[in-house]
């Protein structure tokens, strides 16, 4: 009889078992399905999270690509601006020029003979000049006694270079000398249309030639002379014909 139950209890436990695997069969083939399913939906939504992706995208680039546009614009307004800032620099650079190249002509036009050869000479050159065959210390008295009539008027050096019968160039370079040793003024005029100078002394150079035979110097009496003494060069004879000696004799020698 137990025999018999523990029979039926196994026939039992093989139907229970046999429902399970069935069960379980089932389970897993509606596991497969719903996994089938889900995966179908999620399929479709990857394309529309892409599109709506790419559709952002595709916006974000129109919006730059007229933003991108502007700045170029901008840039290359910019850059117009610059061009013709150049060019109008470059105008005005080209009109300065132009004056400072008149100016320049100008000042050529003004330079003067002196000017010139204050270039051209070196100081020793000028201090140092001489005219051959010519008594330059005499020459310089001369000028100075026709300077001194004029006295600060001054006296056009053109004149003065004809009445000395001197060329230009010498008389220029006279000029040149006289001024750096300060025996003259120059005064720079503009005389008919023309640069010249006008020459006004300064001082009378001490000259040694001037007091030349002078009777003073071996003089006897030198000691006792005086202007208002009884030996006085008033009256001095030898003074007298020192003085009238000296007029006599010619006053510049070329
Ligand atoms: S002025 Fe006549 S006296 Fe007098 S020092 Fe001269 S030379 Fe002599």
């Amino acid at each position: 009889m137990a025999k018999k139950k523990d029979e039926e209890l196994a026939i039992e436990a093989e139907k229970l078992k046999a429902e399970l695997e069935q069960l379980k069969e089932t389970k897993k083939k509606l596991d497969e399905k719903t996994k089938t399913k889900k995966t179908a939906k999620k399929e479709p939504k990857k394309p529309k999270k892409e599109a709506k992706k790419e559709e952002t995208k595709t916006k974000k680039t129109a919006k730059k690509e007229p933003k991108k546009s502007k700045k170029e614009a901008k840039k290359e307004e910019t850059k117009t601006k610059k061009t013709a800032k150049k060019e109008e620099k470059k105008v005005k650079l080209t009109k300065k020029q132009e004056r400072e190249l008149a100016a320049k002509k100008e000042a050529e036009e003004q330079r003067t003979l002196e000017e010139e050869l204050e270039e051209q000479l070196t100081d020793a050159e000028i201090e140092n000049f001489q005219i051959e065959k010519v008594d330059m210390e005499k020459l310089t008295n001369r000028v100075c006694e026709m300077l001194a009539k004029y006295e600060s008027n001054g006296m056009f050096q053109s004149e003065l270079w004809k009445k000395l019968k001197l060329s230009s160039r010498d008389g220029s370079r006279l000029a040149l000398k006289l001024e750096r040793t300060g025996i003259i003024n120059r005064e720079k005029l503009l005389e008919k249309g023309r640069w010249t100078y006008k020459l006004i002394l300064k001082k009378t150079p001490i000259s040694t030639q001037s007091i030349e035979n002078a009777p003073c110097l071996i003089c006897p009496v030198e000691q006792k002379c005086s202007l208002d003494g009884e030996i006085s060069p008033r009256t001095c004879q030898w003074i007298d014909e020192w003085v009238t000696a000296d007029l006599k004799k010619p006053k510049v020698s070329q």
